[in-house]
């Protein structure tokens, strides 16, 4: 079997193994040591990993199909003649596997692809453009295939063989992600949440007729931009589904943006609603100091709540999304800040 290198010494193919039908193929960076013994994917220690998320997560091997980007073992597990995985580049050698990759799932059609690490990712979707080959950035977040035809439905995961290196941590990680991936292999579509986000508003009073909303709800998240120093906008949301973003900064005439202040005070000092937000401690000394606006009842903190429950897991809110969002795409790629730095 050729291995797309200049020839030394023949490496043997590692075909993918698991039903036709599968619903999920789960795509691997290259076969390892037991791997080229047994000519079978995920049979060594990585495996045994993978094989003990998918239970937690409900999962059984021999119900997804597996298969790797690079199907040969490569010499002393050096991945560099196909793919560098600092700029997530394939090489040419790395390339003609890729499109091997194609043509596999592109017969296999299976619902949902797991793409374990940043190779398969890279092979998946873009090949390192923009850098989203960075699996600890995209892991748990739903996105679609690029250069597949049809396109597919794929979830980046960690590779469990990094769990193998001293950070159990990862297989709880794993599991949560092959979690999601049993849902979403119930239907090939990429279905994102529908939500609502308000955030243009054609006069003040308008404005005000939302912050009247959120000072009647008994349960109100909130989140501020702060750019210089100065509050530059500021959301709210009483459901999933719902949110309204108030733009602050040279909007609106001083005595307009003193109406909002005094809205914003309404909703925020009512003691008898629940706050809900991301590191509040921010927020809520910022709105005192800067803006003079003092936040009442109880407040539920996430990354607080979070942290206490799992001190040893990362706690950022593109993390709480990658676990508790579904189907959301990665929402910090939806927003530039640079389309919105020379608005505001
Ligand atoms: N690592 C992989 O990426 N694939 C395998 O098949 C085994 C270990």
């Amino acid at each position: 079997m050729t291995s797309f290198l200049p020839a030394t010494k023949p490496l043997r193919l590692i075909p993918g193994v698991g039903p036709p039908d599968a619903k999920i193929a789960i795509v691997g960076e290259a076969g390892g040591a037991y791997e080229n013994i047994q000519l079978r994917p995920f049979v060594g220690p990585a495996g045994g990993v993978l094989e003990q998320c998918l239970h937690a997560a409900g999962l059984i091997r021999s119900e997804v199909y597996l298969t790797n980007v690079i199907k040969v073992h490569p010499p002393g597990n050096n991945i560099a003649p196909y793919f560098d995985s600092r700029t997530g580049v394939f090489t040419d050698a790395g390339l003609q596997w890729v499109d091997e990759l194609r043509k596999e799932l592109n017969n296999l059609k299976p619902n949902l692809v797991v793409a374990c690490g940043a190779t398969a990712l890279a092979a998946m979707t873009c090949h390192g453009s923009k850098g989203q080959h960075r699996i600890m950035k995209y892991r748990g977040y739903l996105g679609s295939s690029h250069g597949f035809e049809p396109e597919l439905k794929v979830l980046p995961m960690i590779h469990p063989a990094a769990s193998l290196r001293g950070q159990y941590v990862l297989r709880h990680l794993i599991a949560v992600d092959l979690k999601k991936a049993k849902t979403e292999s119930e239907f090939p579509e990429l279905k994102r949440p529908e939500r609502q986000l308000v955030c243009e508003f054609g006069s003040v009073s308008e404005v005000l007729e939302w912050l009247e909303y959120y000072a009647q709800q008994p349960i109100v998240s909130f989140d501020i931009e702060v750019l210089n120093f100065e509050l530059a906008c500021i959301a709210f949301a009483s459901s999933p589904e719902v949110a309204c973003s108030i733009p602050l900064a040279d909007q609106w005439t001083e005595q307009e943006e003193i109406e909002i202040f005094r809205g914003l005070q309404r909703v925020l000092g009512n003691s008898n609603s629940i706050k809900v937000a991301q590191n509040g401690i921010f927020d809520i000394h910022f709105l005192l100091t800067k803006c003079g606006i003092e936040v009442r009842g109880p407040i539920r903190d996430t990354m607080i709540a979070h942290h206490v429950m799992f001190p040893e897991l990362p706690k950022g809110l593109a993390f709480l999304v990658s676990v508790y969002g579904g189907s959301q795409a990665y929402y910090k790629d939806m927003v530039k800040f640079e389309n919105i730095k020379g608005e505001s």
